[in-house]
């Protein structure tokens, strides 16, 4: 076991700082051994990148390593979605989504703007199809006031193609805080601060088991075991089995909900300038298939919500027995399933459908067509349902005496990441 001793002095000859590690010390001396906290965080996707960053910029005495199952660093969640820089639009006011998503905006162009990474805060369109999508259109509006949004603003039909000359619809509702982003260099950028501040990141360390040591853990990986004495567990599609590995009861599952994307052929490109989305079903995280620029170019359309069945399952043939398994010996899935058939069956039928899933998409711009889509690729969320067969909308974050859990970080987490992180350490004891 490694210990750094930092011993905290007073003596005679003068004080000594905080945290000096001394060897020589004469005289009249109080002595305080303290050993550093040795924090291991599982999962290197962007919430436990962001966790280590505000960890240590709270606990610059802690230890902190990074485990992460792949060869490289946000290969699930973080390295396949949207791009989009969320503000706080949808989620309800009071939550800790709506609290940590507008401050995590703030926080994420703050670090793209001293990263120089490239992101753009573009604005988009909240899209009423027709005349009965008004009323949640101007909820969706409420909402966003609620949670301190500014510059949102109504348009009318003329007002709305100055901006999206190829929208249709009803009314739609302006959104100008929201905007695109290239995470994949978020996470570089983070991995190098990480590593500018001597946080170990270990790749290719599948954490399998959690042994109870010492009042902490020792987490063994392929790679070696590690000795902790707090855990994170920022393991995304696997957090309820981390959680289960250090003992805790799976009351609540994670069901994988794959998200496809269409692209847009080049040509066609200019029936969307920035980001156009339809109101979203409340009862539902998932924000409809919407049109989303990407930061390098390109104009993708999804992506849909299709159960999975496998948690890392990125193609419709993609079946992994086990997660299968966990996802169909579940009750909350199956009440989940009786409580929304006709939803899941929809989804199911878009997915293996082009046409159907252009239709969608002319809800927005009515001249988009099917042969105007090109396949592209695909992610798969992490979502928490309840056993009462309900989607948990909140992030999870749960604390106990030598572990914090990050149980449900859906979108927006990745927009989020840093707050999350900042709340995290927040909630962590002292050291
Ligand atoms: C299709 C899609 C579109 C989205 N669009 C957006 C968007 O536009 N904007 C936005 O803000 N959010 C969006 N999101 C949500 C966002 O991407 C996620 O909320 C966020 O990436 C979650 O990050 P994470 O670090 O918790 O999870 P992940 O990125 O999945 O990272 C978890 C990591 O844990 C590792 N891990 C798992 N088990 C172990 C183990 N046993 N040992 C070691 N490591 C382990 C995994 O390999 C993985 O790297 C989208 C998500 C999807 C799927």
């Amino acid at each position: 076991m490694m210990i750094a001793a930092f011993v905290d002095c007073s003596c005679q000859a003068g004080t000594v700082p905080k945290g000096a590690l001394l060897g020589h010390c004469t005289g009249a001396l109080r002595w305080n051994v303290v050993a550093s906290r040795r924090m291991v965080i599982i999962g290197g996707g962007i919430v436990g990148l962001a966790s280590a960053l505000r960890i240590g910029e709270r606990f610059p005495g802690d230890r902190i390593t990074l485990l992460e199952k792949e060869a490289g660093l946000g290969r699930h969640q973080t390295g396949h979605n949207s791009g989009v820089l969320h503000c706080g639009l949808y989620y309800k006011p009071g939550s800790v989504k709506a609290r940590l998503a507008v401050s995590g905006i703030r926080q994420m162009v703050a670090f793209c703007r001293e990263n120089g990474i490239p992101h753009e805060i573009c604005g988009k369109l909240v899209v009423a199809a027709n005349e009965s999508e008004i009323g949640r259109l101007h909820d969706l509006e409420e909402r966003g006031r609620a949670n301190g949004l500014e510059g949102l603003s109504r348009l009318g039909p003329a007002e709305m193609r100055e901006i999206e000359p190829h929208v249709g619809g009803a009314a739609a509702l302006r959104v100008p805080q929201e905007g695109i982003v290239d995470y994949a260099a978020v996470c570089a950028a983070m991995a190098a601060k990480l590593a500018a501040r001597g946080v170990k990141v270990v790749t290719g360390a599948r954490v399998k088991r959690l042994r109870s040591w010492q009042g902490g853990w020792i987490a063994e990986t392929p790679v070696g075991n590690f000795e902790a004495d707090f855990i994170v567990n920022c393991a995304g599609l696997h957090s309820d089995r981390i959680a289960e590995l250090a003992a805790e009861r799976r009351e609540v599952r994670v069901v994988p909900f794959r998200g496809e994307y269409y692209k847009i052929r080049p040509e066609r490109q200019h029936l969307v300038r920035n980001l156009i989305y339809p109101v979203p079903d409340s009862q539902f995280p998932f924000l409809g298939v919407h049109f989303t620029r990407l930061i390098h170019g390109g104009i993708e359309a999804g992506p849909n919500a299709v159960l999975a069945f496998a948690r890392e399952g990125y193609r419709k043939r993609d079946l992994n027995v086990r997660d299968l398994l966990d996802s169909f010996t579940y009750g909350g899935l199956w009440r989940f399933l009786a409580r929304y058939p006709s939803m899941c069956w929809f989804e199911l039928r878009r997915s293996f459908s082009r046409e159907l899933f252009c239709r969608s998409l002319q809800r927005l711009v009515p001249e988009i067509q099917s042969a105007d889509l090109a396949p592209g690729g695909s992610g798969v969320r992490a979502q928490v349902i309840s056993p009462a067969g309900e989607i948990v909308q909140d992030f999870q974050l749960i604390p106990r005496a030598n572990a914090l859990h990050v149980l449900n970080a859906p979108s927006p987490a990745a927009t989020a990441s840093l707050a999350i992180g900042e709340e995290i350490a927040g909630m962590l004891p002292e050291g």
